[in-house]
C-alpha cells in the first residue's frame, strides 16, 4: 500500500489520535531556563494524560491507557516544585472547575455519583441530596495552587451539607465551612476543628459512638439523614471521625478521613455485620496487612483516596501506581481509581456486598 493512502485511512480509523497536539506552544529549546523546561514538560504530560483519562473514564477494569496516564501524573506531582508549576495549577484548577459545573447540573436518577476533588475529598450526589467530604481548596502552600474563592462558592452552593474527618489542614478549611454555614446547610466535624473561633458553635458534633445511628436535618431541603460517626483515629492521640452517612435513598457512603490506628480494630472489624456499605472512601496510605480494612468494613465499592496531596514531601504525596499493591486483587474487593474531578456513576445492582 502505498504511504499515502495508509496514513490516509490512518486519518479516517483514529481521528482522535490525529488531532492529538503534543505541544501547543511549539518553541524550539528551553536552554538556560530548567524550571521553564520542567514546566512545559509538565504541561505537555498532563494535556496528554487529561486527553487518555477522557477517552477511558473510571471504571474497575482499567485499561493500559488510563494506568499510563496515572503515572504521568504521578511523574508530574512528584516533583518537588509541582505546587508551584503553572503546568499543574492549571490541570488542577480546570478539572476541579468541570466537576463543580458537573456537580451542579447533574441529574442523578439512580445510585449515586460520585467525584473526586482534591486530595480526600469528595462529592456524592443522590436523586435527593449533595454530600461532601472532607473539601479544602488545595492548601499546598502555594498560594496560586489554591482553587478561588469563586469556585469554592459555586460548589458551596451546590452541596448539601459538608462533613469534615479530623483536624489536619489538608482536610479542613474553614473559609469553604463558613460558606455553608450563611447558607444555613449543616457543617459536621470533629469536636477540636475551629475550636475558640466564632463559627465553632454553629458547627455540629454528634456523638463519637460506633452503636449509634444519629439524624442529621437539612432544613433547607427538609430531609434528614442517618449517621453514625465512627470513633476513629489518625495515630493515638488525634481523634478522626470516620462517618458512615445513609442516603434518603439507603445508599451508603464510608468516609474514613485519615483512620490509622491499630487499636480501633474493635470496631471497623464489626462495621459490615452491623451495616452495608455502598462507597468505601479510604485514605490509600493507611493500609494493613491481608485487607483487614476490607474485611471489617466489607464495601461494594472501593474508591481510594489522598493521592499526589502536594502539601507534603514527595515520599507521602502518595502516588496512583502504588494503590495496585495496596488495595490488590478487584475480584475479591472491587475499586476504582479516580483523578481529581472526575465522576464515576455507582449503581448497586452492579455490585455485590463482600
Ligand atoms: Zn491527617
Ligand atoms: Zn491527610
Amino acid at each position: 500500500m502505498k504511504p499515502i493512502i495508509l496514513s490516509l485511512l490512518l486519518f479516517l480509523t483514529f481521528p482522535a489520535l490525529s488531532q492529538t497536539v503534543t505541544d501547543p506552544d511549539k518553541k524550539l529549546e528551553w536552554w538556560g531556563n530548567p524550571d521553564g523546561y520542567l514546566n512545559q514538560q509538565a504541561k505537555v504530560t498532563l494535556n496528554l494524560a487529561d486527553q487518555a483519562l477522557r477517552s477511558a473514564p473510571p471504571s474497575v477494569n482499567d485499561p493500559v491507557i488510563r494506568k499510563m496516564a496515572y503515572l504521568m501524573i504521578d511523574n508530574v506531582s512528584h516533583e518537588e516544585k509541582a505546587p508551584l508549576q503553572p503546568a499543574v495549577q492549571d490541570f488542577f484548577h480546570h478539572r476541579i472547575a468541570e466537576a463543580v459545573r458537573q456537580i451542579q447540573t447533574e441529574k442523578v436518577k439512580k445510585g449515586a455519583v460520585i467525584w473526586k476533588l482534591y486530595n480526600h475529598a469528595f462529592v456524592v450526589k443522590t436523586p435527593s441530596v449533595t454530600i461532601g467530604f472532607d473539601i479544602q481548596r488545595g492548601m499546598t502552600g502555594s498560594e496560586d495552587f489554591m482553587l478561588s474563592r469563586q469556585l469554592m462558592q459555586e460548589l458551596a452552593d451546590a452541596i448539601d451539607i459538608l462533613f469534615v474527618s479530623h483536624n489536619h489542614d489538608d482536610h479542613t478549611d474553614m473559609v469553604f465551612a463558613k460558606m455553608l454555614l450563611a447558607q444555613n446547610k449543616p457543617v459536621v466535624t470533629q469536636a477540636d476543628i475551629w475550636a475558640g473561633s466564632p463559627i465553632y458553635g454553629k458547627i455540629m458534633h454528634p456523638e463519637r459512638d460506633a452503636n449509634q445511628i444519629q439524624k442529621i436535618a437539612l432544613p433547607i431541603k427538609n430531609i434528614e439523614l442517618q449517621i453514625v460517626v465512627y470513633p476513629g483515629h489518625q495515630g493515638a492521640d488525634l481523634q478522626n471521625n470516620v462517618y458512615l452517612v445513609y442516603s434518603p435513598e439507603g445508599i451508603t457512603f464510608l468516609h474514613t478521613g485519615d483512620q490509622s490506628y491499630a487499636a480501633d480494630f474493635s470496631w471497623i472489624d464489626l462495621v459490615g455485620d452491623n451495616h452495608r456499605v455502598d462507597i468505601l472512601m479510604i485514605n490509600s496510605w493507611s493500609v494493613y496487612p491481608k485487607h483487614r480494612y476490607e474485611k471489617g468494613y466489607r464495601p461494594r465499592l472501593i474508591i481510594p483516596g489522598h493521592e499526589n496531596e502536594l502539601g507534603h514531601t514527595i515520599d507521602h504525596r502518595e502516588p496512583y501506581w502504588l494503590n495496585e499493591n495496596r488495595l490488590g486483587n478487584k475480584t475479591d474487593f472491587p475499586w476504582v481509581q479516580m483523578v481529581w474531578g472526575e465522576k464515576y456513576h455507582y449503581l448497586p445492582k452492579n455490585f455485590r456486598q463482600v
